[in-house]
């Protein structure tokens, strides 16, 4: 198929359609919008682009995206370093973060266990968590795991790694989301909701 535009614009349309969330077809759009607002857009977002590429690093204290380290939570005094939120992915602290859900301190272990993409524990970020517990400030570790076979699975395995050390364990409820009706709800949730009922 013959090219529209030059290999410049070619490339640009190529890289923004590997961005999650868009397609070839997408891609093509964005571009065409940035290139047309190349002043409010393209510059500005070059520029972003340049400036985070240059300062991005990961927090070596619990692994979250930031451009400085330790990151901003990690230095932030109002948070409660006695509670430890275990996540995925930078991704789920994120959407924590957004959702205000919490004022503990965040772990993050870059993936979950999983058997059939060959995920073991030496590829998740287990030493740290251990030494951050065993440091002795931590009392309660919130398992915030996608409610997935491998999440649950991973949860498991940590409780039983954190196990030695007497602090409390916790894992987020699942149920009926906020909002939910239950003739939609699928049967397993409807029946972890059913388990895991609270008093009024
Ligand atoms: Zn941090």
């Amino acid at each position: 198929m013959a090219s529209v535009t030059g290999p410049e614009i070619e490339r640009l349309i190529q890289l923004l359609a590997r961005v999650p969330g868009l397609g070839p077809r997408s891609a093509r759009r964005a571009a065409l919008q940035l290139i047309k607002k190349r002043e409010q857009l393209l510059a500005p977002l070059a520029e972003a682009m340049r400036v985070a590429n240059e300062r991005i690093l990961t927090c070596s204290v619990c692994g979250n995206v930031d451009t400085s380290d330790p990151c901003t939570l990690c230095r932030d005094p109002k948070r409660d370093p006695t509670v430890l939120v275990v996540v995925e992915d930078v991704a789920d602290l994120w959407a924590l973060e957004r959702a205000q859900a919490t004022m503990g301190a965040y772990h993050v272990l870059g993936g979950v266990l999983s058997a059939l993409d060959g995920v073991g524990p030496k590829d998740l970020d287990l030493d740290r968590l251990v030494a951050r517990v065993a440091e002795g400030v931590v009392k309660e570790v919130v398992l915030a795991l996608n409610a997935t076979v491998d999440g649950q699975t991973t949860a498991h395995y940590v409780t039983e790694l954190l196990a030695p050390y007497g602090v409390k364990v916790t894992r987020l409820a699942h149920g009926v989301p906020v909002g939910g009706e239950l003739d939609y709800l699928d049967e397993g949730t409807l029946a972890a909701a059913m388990r895991q009922r609270t008093a009024l």
